[in-house]
């Protein structure tokens, strides 16, 4: 793996605020400090501006799913730009891409950038995670204490995507498309009232954003202590699946659809 300057492997992405809650990662380049990566770009004029105050050259564009709000600015950062696309296989995109499914790699090797492509169908059919420096840019699959919504896959689709990125090491930073963290966090308590972890990180989140300060990345070893999307298999958390369900549910993918139409209709 590539190494910066000071010695640390960690990425150093930062967030490009959109719309009302969409966050575009910026990715410094580890071998060119003038270089960057965007993902998801819905908008491409909080881009410019911020390649502008940065300095920064941008060289490749980063999708992880069709919605607009994800590929709004793809076409025109692109052309104005020069810069690469790479987008999902199996889904639509604004222009001419290098497509990517499960088990391919995005290797921008000038760059020192490498990232591992995951499928994870749930929020839409083709959706794509990004796994490289210990960082995983994972759209709207997984969210800090919450998940994506199912427009297009089944809960079971949504569960076993979980389950592959769960599967990543505890210190993988997580870095999701939207700020969703606090209303997640009102659903975790409601499901699981009883969650230390939750509580604590309920009340830090509340004041993070009553300065309206960013909540992002997360790691996987946080969003394992309070994520309800990732604990089906507690005991705590089936057993509030199965009281708002009326039944009885046979595993963690039953627990796992039961919350996301919950969640669904949680106000
Ligand atoms: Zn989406
Ligand atoms: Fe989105």
């Amino acid at each position: 793996m590539a190494r910066t300057r000071r010695g640390s492997a960690m990425l150093e992405a930062s967030p490009v605020r959109a719309f009302s809650d969409n966050y575009l990662w910026l990715i410094r380049a580890p071998l060119e400090p003038k270089a960057a990566v965007v993902v998801d770009p819905g908008d491409a004029r909080p881009v410019e501006t911020a390649l502008h105050d940065e300095g920064l050259e941008l060289r490749a564009i980063l999708v992880t799913h069709h919605h607009a709000d994800h590929v709004g600015g793809v076409a025109a950062l692109a052309e104005r730009h020069g810069a690469a696309v790479f987008g999902p296989a199996r889904e639509r995109m604004p222009c001419p891409a290098r497509l990517l499914d499960d088990g391919d790699t995005v290797s921008l090797a000038d760059l020192g950038l490498e990232f591992h492509v995951m499928a994870v169908p749930g929020h839409t059919l083709g959706h794509i995670a990004y796994h490289g420096h210990g960082a995983l840019f994972c759209g709207d699959t997984l969210f800090s204490a919450g998940c994506g919504r199912l427009f297009e896959g089944t809960a079971a689709q949504m569960h076993e995507s979980l389950q592959r990125i769960a599967a990543l090491p505890d210190e993988t930073r997580i870095f999701c498309a939207h700020e969703y963290t606090l209303s997640n966090l009102r659903f975790a308590a409601a499901v699981e009232p009883g969650n230390a972890d939750v509580l604590e990180t309920l009340e830090s989140v509340r004041v993070l954003r009553g300065r309206n300060a960013i909540t992002l990345p997360s790691t996987l070893g946080r969003e394992r202590r309070f994520n309800p999307f990732l604990r089906c298999e507690v005991p705590a958390v089936r057993a509030a699946a199965e009281a708002r369900a009326g039944s009885t549910l046979h595993g963690p993918a039953d627990v796992f659809a039961v919350l996301r139409a919950w969640k669904d209709g949680f106000r």
